[in-house]
C-alpha cells in the first residue's frame, strides 16, 4: 500500500504571519484525517522553520521548493541540503516547471540534486511534465522518459522507492485546466513503468503524484486513480479549507 502524499506548493506566497495563520487554521481541520493521506507544506525558505515548528508532532511535513547540490561555498542566493535540514525540512521539491522555465533549472543539475537530497534524508519531490505543444505533438511519453532518465541518472534502482515523482503537465499548472483522470493516470502509469524497468520493487513502492489545477471539486476523482498516489497542489493550497478538503479526498 502506498500512502498518498498531498503537498502544498505555496510558491512565492505568504509572509511568516500568513504562514502561521494558515497552519493554525489547517492543523485542527486535519485531525480527523489521521491515518489517511500524508500532508506536507512547501513554504518559501523564510517560513520553513516556522512551518516546521508549528507542524511538529502533527504528521504534516515541511518541504523546501528548491536546493543546491553543493554542500557550501560561493553560490550566492543558494541553499544546501544541510541548511534545509537545519530549518526543519523533511523534503524538497526539485525541478518544478517554473524553476525550469524562469530560472534555468537543468536536468544535469537535477541529476546532482537528487542523490544529495536522498543522502541527507530529505524526500525529493521530482517534478516532470510536458508542455501543451509537446502533448499535441504526441510527445508526452518521450518528454517524461527524457526528464526522468536524466534527473534519476545518479540514483540507484532500489533508492528510487524513496523519491516522490510529481507528474505536472505544464498546460495544467495554474490554468484551471486539469488533466482528465484518464490522462493523468496514463502518464503516472507510464512513469511507474519507467521506474519498473530499473527496479520492479521500487516501482511498487514509489509514490507518483499528479499536479495541475487540483481543487477540492476534482481531487477525489484524480486521487481515486490506480497509479496516482497524491497531489502537488499550487493555487488551492493557499487556502486552509481547500487544502484540508483535498487531503480529506485522498
Ligand atoms: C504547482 O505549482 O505545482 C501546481 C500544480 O499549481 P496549481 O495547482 O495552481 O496548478
Amino acid at each position: 500500500m502506498r500512502r498518498p502524499l498531498i503537498a502544498a506548493n505555496w510558491k512565492m506566497n505568504k509572509t511568516t504571519a500568513e504562514a502561521r495563520a494558515f497552519c493554525e487554521a489547517l492543523l485542527p481541520r486535519l485531525d480527523g484525517a489521521a491515518g489517511g493521506a500524508e500532508a506536507a507544506i512547501c513554504p518559501p525558505y523564510l517560513a520553513l522553520p516556522l512551518v516546521a515548528g508549528l507542524c511538529e508532532g502533527s504528521g504534516v511535513g515541511a518541504c523546501a521548493q528548491n536546493m543546491h547540490y553543493e554542500e557550501s561555498g560561493a553560490y550566492t542566493g543558494e541553499v544546501s541540503a544541510a541548511m534545509l535540514l537545519d530549518a526543519g525540512a523533511s523534503g524538497v521539491v526539485l525541478g518544478h516547471s517554473e524553476r525550469r522555465q524562469y530560472f534555468g533549472e537543468t536536468d544535469e543539475a537535477l541529476s546532482r540534486k537528487l542523490p544529495v537530497a536522498l543522502a541527507a534524508g530529505l524526500v525529493p519531490i521530482l517534478c516532470v511534465g510536458e508542455s501543451e505543444g509537446e502533448r499535441e505533438r504526441g510527445e508526452t511519453d518521450q518528454v517524461l522518459r527524457r526528464q526522468l532518465d536524466a534527473a534519476l541518472a545518479r540514483v540507484d534502482g532500489a533508492a528510487l522507492a524513496d523519491v516522490v515523482i510529481a507528474y505536472e503537465p505544464i498546460w495544467a499548472i495554474g490554468t484551471g485546466r486539469t488533466a482528465t483522470a484518464e490522462q493523468a493516470n496514463d502518464a503516472c502509469g507510464f512513469i511507474r513503468a519507467l521506474v519498473a524497468a530499473r527496479d520492479g520493487g521500487a516501482a511498487e513502492r514509489i509514490r507518483i503524484q499528479y499536479g495541475g489545477s487540483v481543487k477540492p471539486g476534482n481531487a477525489a476523482e484524480l486521487l481515486g486513480q490506480s497509479d496516482i498516489d497524491g497531489a502537488l497542489v499550487g493555487g488551492a493550497s493557499l487556502d486552509p479549507d481547500d487544502f484540508a478538503a483535498i487531503v480529506a479526498a485522498a
